[in-house]
């Protein structure tokens, strides 16, 4: 059973860290860290629904703080449907915020990292900011050396979406954003959506769905940094990473698949047994000197089209522990290679190097590029679908 709770008025006196502080308050014990989460009593599950401030044009932008019966929070905002705060408990049962964000929204305006967002209509890179659709070029904006990176200069990450409760099945939120047919370059009006549904079992479901007008290309992901220390918790290259890949598109200078597929096994972008991120990323090997760190894009081993285990990461010392699961066909690892201690976080925290890692589920960057990659083309009449799960729990280890 679950309700959107009342509008918290105290949100704009206190800012995210007052309202996860106030929340954290009502839940009760089992945030102090004293007490296993299971000893405590079950929390009201539900969406709570407080002001985050307000779009350029006056329209006002909320937090939806979705909490489950085990008290697990994840808070979600209509601009860029990002992901700004989870809550996950470790080994003892003491919360921790896992990702990386800020306190208020004119710090996500102003800085271009990508915290939490809905990276859309193209996720990752398009090489030479053009391609080619039914004979027609495309020209996107220029915002990452040559390319266009995650949709261009005002892209899903950036827009506002319009979010509704979803009844039933735990606290579930939908979100949608209509993208206006040229919009950053992109071919066909497209009617885009995306439900957050928040399980019992700690499990962020993330379930994206769009159609368009005219034939065009989506590539659509989530772009949570995420420290399963804690964000703000120093970097994360003890923390422990599986990936079930054996394969990489490797990318030229400029970060674009180069159209080869490599064999991880024997390089430092094997991860198919949990090794620690660390451990060799400061190898002498191109690739990771062209991604300052891990950059790159996995190619799953998939056994069918369904949702699969995509990669596990631990944290040994507090023993949190991310599963990611995706329809999709690959993953972007990203090392938080370009974050430098200059953007200053939740609680006024710098975000040095490698602070955070993603693990951005998608098709392959720059695919409408190379016809050999799994298409990303959506024709009219046709439906995008793609889940990823985030879920979260404990290891012993
Ligand atoms: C890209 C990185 C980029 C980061 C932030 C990742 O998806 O692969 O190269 O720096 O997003 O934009």
């Amino acid at each position: 059973m679950f309700s959107i709770l009342k509008e918290n008025g105290t949100k704009g006196l206190f800012g995210l860290a007052g309202l996860l502080a106030v929340l954290l308050a009502v839940t009760g014990a089992c945030t102090t860290g004293q007490q296993p989460a299971s000893e405590n009593k079950p929390h009201e599950a539900g969406i709570k629904r407080s002001v985050f401030g307000k779009m350029p044009d006056g329209q006002e932008v909320h937090l939806y703080t979705l909490t489950n019966s085990g008290g697990m929070q994840v808070a979600i905002t209509n601009y860029g449907a990002r992901i700004v705060s989870v809550l996950a408990p470790d080994r003892n049962g003491k919360m921790a915020d896992v990702v990386l964000g800020f306190d208020n929204l004119p710090d996500y305006m102003k800085y271009n990292t990508y915290f939490g967002a809905l990276v859309g209509r193209y996720a990752n890179r398009i090489g030479g900011a053009k391609f080619t659709l039914d004979g027609k070029i495309y020209h996107l904006p220029v915002n990452n050396g040559p390319n266009s990176l995650h949709g261009g200069i005002k892209g899903f990450d950036k827009r506002f979406w319009a979010a509704e409760e979803v009844q039933g099945g735990g606290p579930s939120l939908a979100m949608t954003y209509s993208s206006k047919d040229g919009e950053e370059g992109y071919p066909g009006n497209m009617q885009a959506k995306v439900v957050y549904t928040l399980a019992k079992d700690n499990s962020l479901k993330i379930d994206y769905s769009a159609t368009a007008d005219k034939d065009t290309v989506i590539n659509l992901t989530n772009h949570s940094y995420f420290n399963l220390a804690g964000e703000g918790n120093g970097d994360i290259l003890k923390q422990v990473l599986m990936i079930n890949s054996s394969k990489i598109t490797p990318a030229d200078a400029t970060q674009i698949p180069t159209g080869k597929i490599i064999d991880v096994a024997g390089t430092p972008f094997d991860f198919r047994k949990p090794t620690p991120i660390g451990a060799r990323i400061n190898e002498d090997n191109q690739q990771l000197k062209i991604g300052k760190g891990y950059d790159i894009n996995y190619i799953l081993d998939r056994k069918g089209p369904g949702l699969e285990l995509a990669a596990r990461a631990y944290d040994p010392e507090s023993g949190r522990e991310l599963e990611v699961y995706t329809t999709e066909p690959g993953i972007q690892f990203y090392s938080g290679n370009f974050l430098d201690g200059s953007v200053h976080g939740k609680g006024g925290k710098a975000y040095g190097s490698r602070s955070a890692f993603c693990l951005e589920t998608q098709h392959y960057p720059d695919s409408p590029n190379h016809p050999d990659f799994p298409t990303t083309e959506l024709k009219p009449g046709r439906t995008f679908h793609e889940v990823t799960i985030f879920k979260f729990s404990t290891t012993s280890q």
